[in-house]
């Protein structure tokens, strides 16, 4: 099941394997997974998410996003309405207007939509990713509520110099897109520090090599928080 729910698990060493199958069958167990608009959660989609969200705490195995209780999934990008995220308090990460990807918040559900998770387990080369973009919020509410693109990071890690560096390349990459230039990370993970934290932790797990190619330092920033280097095991994209 593994194999199906995580295109990167095939590269992944044998021990790794196993400590995302132990990680992904707490977490689905551990949570209330329930569907919307007529959807019935199935063991794939489950899994689907569960793995995704696994491999970004492969680093930290005693992680399980305790914040969040609720895994929410619509079949496909769906219209908001009154939303539980949207009831009250330290909402972030609402992706798209009207239309939604999903969303997430301080102590919410975590909200996704099949579609998206089905793309992001198979495909490594468009760099999005629902479930990583979502659960990255996740972790970055972690050290409290508001959203702010500063995870909790290991403990010899100077987190105020970590978090002025993020902060000082998504303004650097505003002002290559000033100039009329595109960057990797995309226009909308220049919105706010917490969407570029989100955004460019998609592409970590992603397109890592591309990262790592035209944002470096973003990469080893993320390499210290995440603890995993995917350039290790996953081919270089053509
Ligand atoms: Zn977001």
């Amino acid at each position: 099941m593994l194999k199906h729910s995580l295109w990167q698990a095939t590269y992944l060493p044998p021990n790794l394997q196993e400590q995302l199958i132990r990680w992904a069958r707490l977490l689905i167990f551990d949570k209330f997974w329930e569907g919307c608009d007529g959807l019935s959660v199935s063991k794939e989609m489950q899994w689907k998410v569960s793995a995704q969200a696994g491999l970004m705490v492969v680093g930290y195995p005693d992680w399980h996003f305790d914040k969040t209780a609720t895994v929410l999934i619509y079949p496909r990008p769906y219209v908001a309405r009154d939303s539980p995220v949207l009831l009250g308090g330290y909402t972030v990460g609402i992706e798209g207007e009207s239309v939604r990807a999903g969303e997430t918040g301080y102590r919410k559900p975590v909200i996704l939509n099949w579609n998206d998770v089905q793309l992001g387990a198979r495909d490594a080369n468009d760099g999005h990713n629902l479930v990583i973009h979502e659960f990255a919020h996740q972790l970055d509410l972690i050290n409290g509520p508001s959203a702010d693109g500063l995870p909790p990071l290991p403990h010899n890690v100077d987190e105020v110099k970590w978090w002025e560096s993020m902060k000082a390349e998504l303004q650097a990459a505003r002002a290559i897109v000033a100039d009329g230039y595109r960057v990797l990370i995309g226009d909308y993970g220049l919105s706010e520090p917490s969407e570029f934290f989100a955004v460019s932790s998609e592409l970590y797990f992603q397109q890592p090599h591309l990262l790592a190619e035209y944002h470096p330092t973003v990469y080893e920033l993320l390499q210290i928080f995440y603890q995993i280097d995917l350039r290790e095991y996953v081919p270089k994209q053509t």
